[in-house]
């Protein structure tokens, strides 16, 4: 098979995600190549014509340890003889129990009830159902609205978009949505001359607790992203605001439900992005925690919500309609709790998040010339995620840039003008020059 024939028959028959599917067939400066990929290997991805790229974004930050890992291999063909799937309701299984004793454990056992479905939208959904659905259940039934972050991003399913505030997600869908109510950002590139990125925190919890002061008794729950807002343009900010905006869900009564989709498992340089904004010795604990993305290292579809047993209670009850009944098909697949157990193991078997360090090193010292470049803004860095801001009032700077990175041999997608790299786990000092170099070059080809 050569590229040209899965192309066409590809741009025929499926749909391609977050894509305007006149820009794979039109040429020019707004044209966006398809690129048929028939294998992958590590950090690498290798089309039907012999070319190759650097996975730069971790496939759509799901890829933890590489494409085709054989640690997570050999535990699918474990689990493929033993059971594939089976209905979570009424039975259970042995990768289901362990992944959630494991994931609990993780949280300090804060979190111990784990409930599974298959992708991040439907994550923020059950989060969100189960805040209100909990409040009611404890005759708080006046719950019923969300805060969420200026700049969020949370999902696109139309639940799901209610707590996404990214125009080009949710504007046409609009007349569908039952909005949430957006409060400031801590985006610590907003800050004023002379303050801090703790300072921006400060400010911004300042405007949640106005919000919270007038409108507690009718909100359910807070939801934010812990340290970076990433769909939005790699937003990073201070954990200061964590901090501050749990004593305020405290104080008026407001769960706080951290999606940790993109910034979970390892990305932020702690396991939990969460765990950065604990102080005194003090854990921080969320109410809820959203993951999904890496948490099968990027093999299979699974998402998992973990919540407190305060929460859990709320639920328990002689009355059926009380219980939380949501479900899915594929909720707690076998196949891809399996995936995460390898996952999680890997993780303490090699010592990943010590390694990473070492990797999050690298890739500050290669990306760090740019720093210097006229047109570069913010750049800035929280573990395995770098990213800077371009000058450039090109619309097609992201398909360039995009298509300049492809001739570099790096997968590389930027956010609208923002550049960013989260590459796997597993990139080697070689690979982080390569990417490095990868991005200088196609920076230097988009801005020409
Ligand atoms: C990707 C993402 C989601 C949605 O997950 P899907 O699996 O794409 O539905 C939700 N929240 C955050 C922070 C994400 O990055």
């Amino acid at each position: 098979m050569r590229n040209s024939d899965l192309l066409q028959r590809s741009l025929k028959a499926v749909w391609h995600p977050c894509t305007q599917m006149k820009q794979h067939t039109d040429a020019g400066a707004g044209s966006l190549p398809l690129i048929p990929i028939s294998h992958g290997k590590g950090a690498w991805l290798h089309d039907f014509d012999g070319n190759r790229y650097l996975d730069g974004i971790s496939s759509w930050w799901v890829n933890l340890f590489g494409h085709c890992n054989p640690r997570i291999n050999a535990a699918l063909r474990d689990q493929l003889d033993q059971l594939e799937h089976v209905i979570l309701a009424g039975c259970t299984h042995r990768p289901v129990v362990e992944l959630s004793e494991r994931l609990s454990a993780l949280t300090g056992g804060t979190l111990g009830h784990c409930f599974y479905a298959s992708d991040g939208a439907s994550a923020t959904e059950i989060a969100l159902k189960m805040s209100f659905h909990s409040w009611r259940n404890r005759g708080r039934e006046k719950k019923q609205d969300f805060l969420c972050l200026e700049g969020s991003y949370h999902g696109e399913t139309v639940g799901a978009l209610a707590v996404t505030d990214v125009a080009i997600f949710k504007d046409a869908y609009a007349p569908l949505i039952r909005p949430a109510t957006t409060v400031p950002t801590p985006d610590a590139r907003h800050a004023r001359p002379g303050e801090s990125p703790a300072d921006v925190a400060r400010r911004a919890a300042a405007g949640l607790e106005q919000q919270l002061e007038r409108h507690h008794e009718s909100i359910a729950a807070l939801i934010v992203e812990p340290l970076i807002q990433c769909a939005s343009g790699m937003a990073m900010y201070d954990p200061e605001y964590l901090r501050l905006a749990r004593a305020l869900c405290d104080r008026y009564d407001v769960h706080l439900i951290c999606d940790e989709i993109a910034v979970g498992c390892g990305r932020t340089g702690t396991f939990f992005a969460h765990e950065q904004a604990a102080s005194d010795g003090q854990p921080f604990k969320p109410d809820f925690l959203c993951l999904s993305k890496g948490i099968s290292g990027g093999y299979l579809p699974l998402s998992v919500v973990l919540t407190t047993d305060d929460v859990y209670q709320a639920f328990y009850d002689d009355v059926t309609a009380r219980g939380f009944l949501h479900s899915h098909s594929y909720t707690g697949n076998a196949l891809a709790c399996r995936a995460a157990l390898a996952t999680l193991e890997i993780f303490e078997s090699e010592q990943v998040l010590t390694g990473n360090k070492g990797r999050a090193e690298k890739i500050a010292k290669a990306l760090a010339p740019l720093g210097s470049h006229p047109q570069v803004r913010h750049l800035r860095q929280r573990g395995m995620i770098l990213a800077f801001d371009v000058d450039s009032d090109d619309p097609h700077f992201s398909r360039r840039f995009y298509r300049a990175a492809l001739e570099r041999e790096a997968l590389i997608r930027p956010i609208g003008t923002t550049v960013y790299l989260m590459p796997p786990y597993i990139v080697s000092d070689e690979e982080i020059d390569h990417l490095g170099r990868a991005v200088s070059g196609a920076l230097a080809e988009a801005l020409a």
